[in-house]
């Protein structure tokens, strides 16, 4: 990372820490308009960012990405978030030129089969949309909080993303899955209802379960699998600013 970005990275990050949410977001689409962007997978931290800059009418563009094998649930809390701020969150999907034959190669669900498999699965599903709908921004705005997973604990509030040329911005970073909880309740934000079953980090179907109490978080996805092989190329926290 070059002095002046992360100089860049260090003054956002003091901002982060004095301001609210909102400010800390209208700061940021002020000095980078038309590239702040915020990825959503509908789960109860980014239902609660979402409320956050839909409420507040900051200009930020929102997208999630729709691999294919989501819940039902979750498409439910999609359409339901859509009508609740009369918007239509935008959808990157996987591209055919990539996801055919590889499904055409593996069979549907070949991510059971090795890690290997399952990280290329997620590359297509996941990682190359993403760098498609990062694509021209500056900052991108993601729902992580450190009780996510273990290797979250340490991470920054503002980080440069080195693989996706890109500033990260984490408002949730220190908040307690209470606090989150206490936040939807109050302004009675629309949810996925798999959270009340069980399921604290959702992603697709196939490869997401809920945890019993107790479990870490992140024995709910890909639960085959050794802990440490346990991300999916879509947050991976290399440089870090304090
Ligand atoms: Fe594929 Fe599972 Fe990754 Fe979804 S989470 S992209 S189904 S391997």
């Amino acid at each position: 990372m070059s002095k002046p970005l992360q100089n860049q990275v260090s003054r956002i990050a003091e901002i982060a820490k004095l301001s609210s949410i909102e400010d800390v977001i209208l700061r940021l689409t002020n000095e980078f308009p038309g590239e702040v962007i915020f990825s959503t997978s509908f789960s109860y931290e980014d239902q609660l960012i979402t409320d956050k800059i839909l409420s507040n009418q900051l200009p930020v563009s929102i997208f999630t990405l729709d691999t294919g094998r989501l819940f039902e649930e979750t498409y439910s809390c999609w359409r339901a978030t859509n009508q609740r701020y009369q918007t239509q969150i935008k959808a990157y999907y996987p591209d055919h030129k990539l996801l055919e034959p590889f499904v055409g190669e593996n069979g549907p669900n070949s991510f059971y089969e090795s890690v290997d498999q399952r990280k290329a699965c997620c590359f297509v599903r996941k990682v190359e949309p993403l760098k498609r709908a990062l694509k021209g921004n500056s900052i991108w705005i993601t729902g992580i909080r450190a009780e996510h997973s273990s290797n979250r604990h340490d991470i920054p509030q503002v980080e440069w993303d080195e693989s996706n040329q890109i500033i990260k911005y984490h408002p949730l970073l220190h908040w307690t899955t209470e606090d989150v909880k206490d936040y939807i309740n109050k302004y009675n934000i629309p949810y996925n209802i798999l959270h009340d079953r069980g399921f604290v980090s959702i992603g697709c179907a196939p490869c997401t379960r809920a945890i019993r109490p107790g479990e870490d978080f992140r024995a709910g996805r890909w639960w085959w699998e050794d802990n440490t092989k346990k991300e999916c190329g879509l947050h991976i926290h290399q440089q870090v600013a304090s």
